[in-house]
């Protein structure tokens, strides 16, 4: 998978992408991250991205121009899959879309600033509109970051066995149950029996029993009851 990151910081996320499995990800040559620095695009000497919004009103808006040019170089390269605009007024984003995503080939993640970007651009450029929850941030780059970790852990050859995704919250609609590592006692604190008695069967049945407990009193609306 290859993500391009449109962005005027693009080195407020240069480190979530290098460290961990990302990184792994990334050396591995399952995924490639570009970060584009929209200022290379701005107008005039003073290299102008935003503007002031028609209509009045407080804040400023990214003009048109320097996004169109940064996009359109990219989308004559090669075929994305999604182009995403990262915004507080998009879909929220989710396992289920996460993972509907994590075979798209390549993927273009715009993230905005001020109060967002010219309407056109949303209109004629973007194909998908996430938001990563109902709260507004400065920027869209941690929402890419966001995005572009959930996707690239999903990438087939990403994770090993141990960290295996199939096994994390979510998927098939439950949390996680929870987990502990030695030692067998700490501080008086036992590990549940169950865990290290080498019965596989019912330790599986027992993670399950824990997941369903845990995401009833959780997050019934996963469960849909
Ligand atoms: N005026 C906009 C908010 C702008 S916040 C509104 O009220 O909807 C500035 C930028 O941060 C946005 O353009 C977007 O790219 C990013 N952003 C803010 N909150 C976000 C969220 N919850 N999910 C994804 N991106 C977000």
């Amino acid at each position: 998978m290859r993500i391009d990151i449109v962005s005027l910081l693009p080195e407020l996320i240069r480190s979530p992408f290098e460290a961990s499995i990302v990184k792994r990800a990334q050396t591995k040559g399952l995924a490639e991250v570009h970060l584009h620095d929209l200022r290379e695009f701005g107008i005039g000497k003073h290299k102008q991205v935003d503007d002031y919004a028609f209509g009045g009103g407080a804040g400023m808006v990214m003009k048109p121009e320097p996004l169109f040019e940064c996009i359109e170089g990219l989308t004559a390269q090669r075929t994305y899959d999604a182009v995403i605009y990262t915004s507080p007024d998009g879909k929220t984003f989710d396992q289920p879309m996460a993972n509907r995503m994590s075979d798209y080939r390549n993927v273009l993640i715009v993230c905005g600033h001020y109060k967002g970007i010219d309407q056109r651009v949303r209109d004629t450029l973007i194909t998908h509109e996430i938001s990563i929850g109902d709260y507004v941030l400065s920027g869209g780059e941690l929402a890419a970051a966001v995005i572009a970790d959930a996707l690239i852990r999903l990438i087939p050859g990403v994770l090993n066995d141990e960290t295996s995704a199939l096994t994390d919250s979510f998927q098939d609609n439950l949390l996680a149950p929870p987990v502990y590592t030695r030692p067998a006692e700490f501080r008086g604190l036992k590990v549940p029996e169950i865990l290290t008695s080498g019965n596989t069967p019912a330790i599986e049945q027992w993670r399950a029993d824990q997941a369903l407990a845990r995401t009833r009193d959780r997050r019934p609306d996963l469960l849909g009851e």
